[in-house]
This record gives structure tokens, sequence and C-alpha cells, in this order.
């Protein structure tokens, strides 16, 4: 008995978290990813909920996989740094076993943090996909990482590969004395 309750627990935590990311618009290949529901259920959750009762808009294709999106404009960059510097103080970074298995509790705690960046930056372009792949790219500490920028200390995503640039967007655009 015990052992069903719990099942039928996991289950509606897995429901409930697939449901928060149904409302961030988020593709149903990230949500299996997220949640280990099937693709099938995911559809059937889209159709039973979400369909007339609160429709969201339902984004297909595949999911964004660009990190020149953070570069589109220094809004851009500073917002995707403002979000860099929660993932990280959320004990999100330097983990890269969280991209591959994500915990339901890791994934639900992701969306807190994406919630707070919305209530920080409400007219961003990051969108919740956006968000998630900055996330695994970050985790990783490889091609992008968050270092300080070198003329005003800020926090910011410096490309390891690139040379340039070598500051912050903020400095970019209004450069120090
Ligand atoms: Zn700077």
């Amino acid at each position: 008995m015990r052992i069903t309750d719990s099942r039928y627990d996991r289950d509606r935590q897995r429901l409930t978290v697939a449901c928060r990311l149904i409302v961030h618009e988020a593709r149903t290949q990230t949500i299996r990813q997220a949640t280990g529901l099937s693709g099938d259920r995911i559809r059937k959750l889209y159709r039973d909920y979400f369909f007339t009762e609160r429709p969201v808009r339902r984004r297909r294709g595949k999911s964004p996989r660009q990190m020149s999106f953070f570069r589109r404009s220094p809004a851009h960059e500073l917002e995707a740094a403002a979000l860099g510097a929660l993932l990280r103080q959320c004990g999100f970074l330097g983990r890269p076993q969280v991209l591959y298995r994500p915990g339901l509790e890791e994934v639900a705690h992701f969306c807190d943090v994406y919630e707070t960046f919305r209530s920080l930056c409400p007219a961003t372009a990051i969108t919740f996909e956006h968000a998630w792949h900055l996330l695994h790219v970050l985790a990783r500490l490889d091609e992008f990482v968050l270092a300080r920028c070198p003329d005003c200390q800020a926090t910011w995503i410096r490309d390891t590969l690139d040379l340039l640039p070598d500051n912050c967007a903020a400095c970019r655009a209004d450069p120090p004395d």
C-alpha cells in the first residue's frame, strides 16, 4: 500500500512539474527529458488541461541551441549574465550530472529560478527554452563561463574560445574612463 502511495505521489509530482513546464511553453522534448513522462502523456496533459481551459502557446520544432542568441544585443547579454548569476547562486553550475538525469526537485527548482528571473526582467526575450539551454551550456564549464568583467567586475558570460569581446556589454556600451 505504501509503495503504491509513494508511486502515486511521485506521478502526481511529475505531472505538477510537467504543468509548470507547459505554462512556460517548454517543448515536449524538454518536458520528456525533465520529467520522464512519455510524449503521449504530455500531449494528453496538454489536451486535457491547457487546450481549452487555459490556452498556452505550444512551441514546436527544435529547442534553441545557439549561444549567439545571447549576443544579439547588450540587453540580451546582460540578462543572460543575470540569469547565469542566479543559476550559480542556486547551485546549478559546476554539476554536469544535473544535465543528464535531473531530479524532479531540481527541475522544480529550475522553474523557481526562471520565474525569479522573469520577475526581475519581465520584458526579457529569454524564453524558458533559452534558459534551459543556457543552464546546459554554463553547467559544462567549457566553452562559455560566468566570469568577472576585467573593467567593471560585473558578472558576464565569457566565450572562452573567442578573444573578443574582452569585456562586458555594459562596458562596451559605455566604456569606463
Ligand atoms: Zn564591464
